[in-house]
């Protein structure tokens, strides 16, 4: 079973996009995962098409309607095993992150539906039991992004995309913590040197040195991190002094 990705989306022509290309393009063309966009536009029943509405109870913008949403995410269900998750990003949402990542990599796909204008109508999500997810604590003008930064997290995940799988297993969030610093030629840059510990050959050396720095940036770009690494979940550490 490949792995599948479904869109809705009211500009379709935004995908693959970015996944068309370097590394998730060439999985998607040597056919190691699938995509499936639906224009939400295509579900629309009046002769205008209209996808939005104004928001009850005023305001400034458009809402996205329930009954257009619901018949395109109906359509998109049919067409997918039902048990695939079915995920509305929006800033409302619970915060993605490398495991939710894993978990999605795991399974067989997942229907990503992108939100427009101020938002969804609330009644719809509820009714299909879409689950919400953000990408980040700031606003976007359209869920296409998030959508694409979503799947690109997931198909490098899948088996077979990164040629060598030692290079998942190093990364930032892997143990808790962020990657260390990398370096490469030339050897001296504008005056600055590659630390000497990376060019000494020695292998016990340079994981110490790499596990430390780890821990260093961690501590100190991100005290959240840090203190689930250490506490176990507690959330007691305040910021690095
Ligand atoms: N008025 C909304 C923002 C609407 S932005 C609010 O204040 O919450 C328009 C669309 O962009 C949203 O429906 C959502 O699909 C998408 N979007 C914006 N920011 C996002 C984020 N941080 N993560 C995921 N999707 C986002």
């Amino acid at each position: 079973m490949t792995w599948t990705a479904q869109v809705l989306t009211l500009y379709p022509e935004m995908f693959p996009g970015p996944l068309g290309h370097s590394l998730a393009g060439k999985a998607l063309a040597d056919g190691l995962w699938r995509l499936e966009t639906l224009d939400i536009r295509e579900y629309a029943s009046d002769k205008h098409r209209s996808v939005d509405d104004t928001p009850a109870g005023g305001g400034p913008g458009m809402v996205m309607r329930a009954d257009v949403l619901a018949r395109a995410i109906d359509a998109a269900r049919q067409s997918a095993h039902r048990d695939r998750p079915l995920i509305y990003l929006t800033p409302r949402g619970r915060l993605f992150d490398q495991s939710r990542a894993k978990e999605l990599a795991r399974g067989e796909g997942a229907t990503l539906i992108c939100g427009r204008f101020e938002g969804t109508d609330q009644r719809v999500l509820e009714a299909r039991e879409v689950e919400e997810i953000s990408l980040g604590d700031y606003v976007l003008s359209g869920g296409e992004p998030a959508a694409i930064a979503v799947l690109d997290s997931v198909i490098r995940l899948l088996p077979g995309v990164v040629g060598d799988p030692e290079a998942l297993s190093d990364e930032s969030f892997e143990r808790g913590l962020l990657e260390y610093p990398q370096y490469t030629r030339p050897q001296i840059w504008e005056g600055r040197d590659i630390p000497e510990v990376l060019t000494s050959g020695d292998h016990g050396r340079i994981a110490a040195w790499r596990r430390q720095k780890a821990e260093e940036s961690t501590r100190r770009r991100r005290p959240d991190l840090w203190a689930r690494h250490v506490g176990g979940g507690e959330e007691k550490e305040g910021q690095e002094q």
